[in-house]
C-alpha cells in the first residue's frame, strides 16, 4: 500500500490533496499515477467512483509548467455536467500550483470560453463538439499539449462521438501522453487505443469489494400501473437522505417528478431538455442537499459524483445495459451503503436478461413491501419529509471558506503579468509564495485569490505599494 507521499509530487499537490481529505491513493490511482509520472500512455479500466478524476489529474498536474501559457492538458467527456466537474477538480487539486482550468461545453455563449481562453490556461475540459468548434476558431491552441485524456470513454463512444475524438486526435502534437479512462471495455476502445495510443499499459482494476459490493441490488417485477406506489414504498421503508430515481426518457422524468412533488415529496429534476443553466443549478443544489429526491434521465448517471446517496431507484429498466452500472455507480460511493431498486415490468423482460448477462449475476429479487411494514415505518417517513435534508457544506466551498479574491484595476494593457503580482504580494510581510493562489489577468484588471485567511493583509498592505511601479486600485472583488 502506497502513500500519496511517496509518489514524487510536489508539496503545493501534496497538500491540496491532504486540504481535500484525501488520506490514501484509491487502487487505481496506486497503479495510474507511477505510469503517468513515467512518461507512459495508459488505459485504465475500473468502476465509477474509484477516482479515476484524481488517478489523471494529480500526475498531470504535478507534470504541468505553470509558466506555459497555453494548453497542457485537454481532457474530452461526454457531458456538460462532467466538463464542469472535471475542471472544478483539477482547480481544487492545482488550487496551491495557481493551475488554471477551463471548461468547454454547448449551449453556453461561446465568447465567454473565448474570453477565459485567452488567459493562461492550463487545462481544458470538454465536450467534442465544443473542443472542436474552438479549434477550428484558433480560439484553443494545441501546440503546448503535453497530456490528452479520454474521460469516460465508453459513453462517449456510446453517444456517437466517435468520429469527433478522431478528428480531434488528428489535429493533437504527435509528441504526447493518451490517457483512456473507462468504466466499461469494449473492441471499439481497443481499437481506438491500437489507433492513437503509444504502447499503452492497460490497468484494469478488478476491485475485489466490487464482487462483495457495497450496493445492494434488488429486482421488484411489478405492472407499469402499480410502478408509482410501489416506488414510494420503498422510499417509506427506505427512508433515505438522498435518493436518485431514474428513468429512460425525460417525459417520464417530468410526469413522476410531479406526481412526487403533489404528494409532498422534496424533489426536483434533470434532463436533457433543460438549459444548461438549469441543469448545473439542479446538480449544485442537489448536492448540497437542498432536496432530496433527483428524478433524472441517464445524462445524471454519468461519472457526477455526489456524496451520500443512498438508495437509487431505477423506474425503468435502462435501454443501454451498461447504464445499469452506472446508475447504481451513484450510491455506496466510497464504500458506503447503498441500496439500488429496479422496477421491472413484464415487457422489460429483454432488457433485463440483457443486463443480467452483462454483470454476470441475478439481480436479488424481492418483493413489493408489505403493507404493514410500509405502516411501520410511516412515522419515520413523514417526520424526515418534513425536516428540511442536511445541507451539504461542498468540499470547494469548505476549500474557498479560506480564500479572498481582490480585484487591481490593472491587466494586460498596462502590460501586467502574474509574475509582477506574484513578486509584489509575496514581498508584503506574512505572505509566502503558498498564500497566492489562482490570478486571472483580464485586459483592463486583475484577480488574486489570496489563500489561508490572509485575503485581509494583502489588502491592507496593496493600499500602498506598486505592482510593477503602478499605484492600483484594489479592493475585494464582487463574486
Ligand atoms: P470515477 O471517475 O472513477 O467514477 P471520481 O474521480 O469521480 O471517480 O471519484 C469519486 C470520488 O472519490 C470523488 O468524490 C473524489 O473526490 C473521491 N476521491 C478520489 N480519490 C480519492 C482518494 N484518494 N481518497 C478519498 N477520496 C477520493
Ligand atoms: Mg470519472
Amino acid at each position: 500500500m502506497k502513500n500519496f507521499k511517496d509518489f514524487a509530487l510536489d508539496e503545493t499537490i501534496l497538500s491540496a490533496i491532504a486540504d481535500l481529505g484525501y488520506e490514501e491513493p484509491t487502487a487505481i490511482q496506486q497503479q495510474v499515477l507511477p505510469s503517468v509520472l513515467d512518461g507512459k500512455d495508459v488505459i485504465a479500466k475500473s468502476k465509477t467512483g474509484s477516482g479515476k478524476t484524481a488517478a489523471f489529474a494529480i500526475p498531470t498536474i504535478e507534470k504541468i509548467d505553470w509558466a506555459e501559457n497555453k494548453p497542457q492538458v485537454l481532457v474530452l467527456l461526454p457531458t456538460r455536467e462532467l466538463a464542469v466537474q472535471v475542471k472544478e477538480d483539477f482547480t481544487n487539486i492545482g488550487r496551491y500550483k495557481r493551475i488554471k482550468a477551463v471548461a468547454l461545453f454547448g449551449r453556453e455563449p461561446i465568447r465567454f470560453q473565448t474570453t477565459a481562453l485567452r488567459q493562461k490556461t492550463h487545462v481544458v475540459a470538454g465536450t467534442p463538439g465544443r473542443v472542436m468548434d474552438h479549434i477550428e476558431r484558433g480560439t484553443l491552441k494545441l501546440d503546448e499539449l503535453k497530456y490528452f485524456v479520454i474521460d469516460e470513454a465508453d459513453e462517449l463512444l456510446h453517444m456517437g462521438f466517435l468520429d469527433q475524438v478522431e478528428a480531434i486526435i488528428k489535429l493533437l502534437p504527435k509528441k504526447r501522453q493518451t490517457l483512456l479512462f473507462s468504466a466499461t471495455y469494449s473492441s471499439e476502445i481497443r481499437k481506438l487505443a491500437e489507433r492513437y495510443m503509444n504502447q499503452p499499459i492497460f490497468i484494469e482494476h478488478e476491485d475485489k469489494q466490487m464482487k462483495k459490493s457495497t450496493i445492494e441490488q434488488k429486482l421488484v417485477e411489478v405492472d407499469t400501473a402499480h410502478k408509482y406506489e410501489t416506488l414510494k414504498k420503498f422510499t417509506v421503508i427506505e427512508n433515505p437522505n438522498s435518493c436518485i430515481v431514474f428513468c429512460n426518457t425525460k417525459d417520464q422524468v417530468d410526469q413522476l417528478c410531479e406526481k412526487l412533488e403533489n404528494d409532498g415529496y422534496s424533489v426536483d429534476m434533470l434532463h436533457g431538455g433543460m438549459t444548461q443553466d438549469d441543469r448545473l443549478a439542479v446538480m449544485k443544489d442537489f448536492r448540497r442537499g437542498d432536496f432530496r429526491y433527483l428524478v433524472a434521465t441517464d445524462v445524471a448517471a454519468r461519472g457526477i459524483d455526489i456524496e451520500d446517496i443512498s438508495m437509487v431507484i431505477q423506474y425503468d429498466v435502462p435501454y443501454e445495459k451498461e447504464s445499469y452500472v452506472h446508475r447504481i455507480g451513484r450510491t455506496g460511493r466510497a464504500g458506503q451503503r447503498g441500496v439500488a431498486i429496479m422496477l421491472a415490468a413484464k415487457n422489460e423482460r429483454r432488457q433485463l436478461n440483457e443486463i443480467e448477462e452483462y454483470i454476470e449475476k441475478t439481480i436479488e429479487r424481492v418483493a413489493i413491501p408489505a403493507i404493514d411494514l410500509v405502516e411501520a415505518n410511516r412515522q419515520a417517513f413523514e417526520t424526515k419529509m418534513q425536516s428540511s435534508p442536511e445541507r451539504k457544506v461542498m468540499k470547494s466551498e469548505q476549500l474557498n471558506a479560506n480564500i479572498m479574491k481582490i480585484y487591481f484595476n490593472g491587466g494586460k494593457k498596462k502590460k501586467l503579468r502574474a509574475i509582477d503580482f506574484v513578486g509584489t504580494i509575496n514581498s508584503i510581510d506574512g505572505i509566502e509564495g503558498k498564500d497566492i493562489g489562482i490570478i486571472t489577468i483580464e485586459e483592463a484588471c486583475t484577480f488574486v485569490e489570496i489563500l489561508n485567511g490572509k485575503g485581509p493583509i494583502v489588502l491592507k498592505a496593496m493600499q500602498n505599494k506598486t505592482v510593477k511601479n503602478k499605484q492600483l486600485k484594489v479592493h475585494i472583488a464582487k463574486k
